[in-house]
């Protein structure tokens, strides 16, 4: 996703620290004060534009979610689409996912969202697919006992390379769809990047997996 730098980002932010979290690693373990209540927390990776996030937190009001993202250019639009949206049940990150266990404790996440997660096709990038095992170490850390991961995308090599990184992982499979929106899930929220390609009439994949605790 590429978004032109902003100048006004920062004080964007600064602004809208009722939404964006600017001192995420104050809260590790203690989520739950930020949001005042002591539902679970889901959390996206790689929230892009948020409307996902948003879409989800009007679906599920007794979820907390909490989207994290990288880009600052892009953050910001999901910021104003969090604050347009009205919900108290979502807090925004602007960091890199890599460092997720300085945010997050143990067993402090019920649910992680991977969504069209940018796939680095080529090898020597392996490492930064959020699905490489360095990730999915910290994934298994901060999930609860019960925790998934639920990741889709248009991309078949990531899908594949996912698949096999989670089963190498000692993961287990939950559900693996090849064409989720032949399914007709009432429940999918479509991110920006699944209406795009589905537009496209592309099939999104989708798959769930979880750690045997
Ligand atoms: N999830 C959105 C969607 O489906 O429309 C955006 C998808 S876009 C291809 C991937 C997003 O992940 C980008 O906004 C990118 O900046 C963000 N991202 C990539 N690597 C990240 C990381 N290590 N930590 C946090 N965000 C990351």
């Amino acid at each position: 996703m590429r978004a032109r730098n902003k100048p006004w980002a920062d004080d964007f932010l600064k602004e809208n620290n009722h939404i964006v979290e600017l001192t995420p690693f104050d809260h590790k373990d203690k989520w739950k004060t930020v949001f005042n209540d002591n539902n679970p927390i889901h959390l996206e990776i790689g929230t892009g534009k948020g409307q996902f996030i948003t879409g989800m937190a009007k679906q599920h009001k007794d979820v907390n979610f909490i989207g994290i993202e990288i880009a600052k250019s892009i953050i910001v639009s999901a910021v104003q689409k969090v604050s347009d949206s009205e919900q108290g049940n979502i807090r925004l990150i602007n960091e890199d996912a890599k460092d997720l266990r300085e945010f997050f404790g143990e067993n402090e996440v019920e649910k992680i969202y991977l969504n069209f997660s940018d796939p680095w096709p080529k090898s020597r990038h392996e490492k930064r697919r959020l699905s490489y095992n360095t990730f999915l170490e910290q994934y298994r850390d901060i999930l609860t006992e019960n925790g998934e991961i639920i990741l889709k995308t248009d991309n078949k090599s990531l899908f594949e390379y996912s698949l096999v990184s989670f089963s190498k992982f000692g993961m287990e499979l939950d559900e693996v769809l090849l064409n989720l929106h032949e399914e007709n899930d009432p429940l999918n929220v479509m991110t920006e990047y699944e209406e795009k390609f589905s537009e496209k009439g592309q099939a999104i994949y989708r798959c769930k997996a979880s750690f045997k605790k």
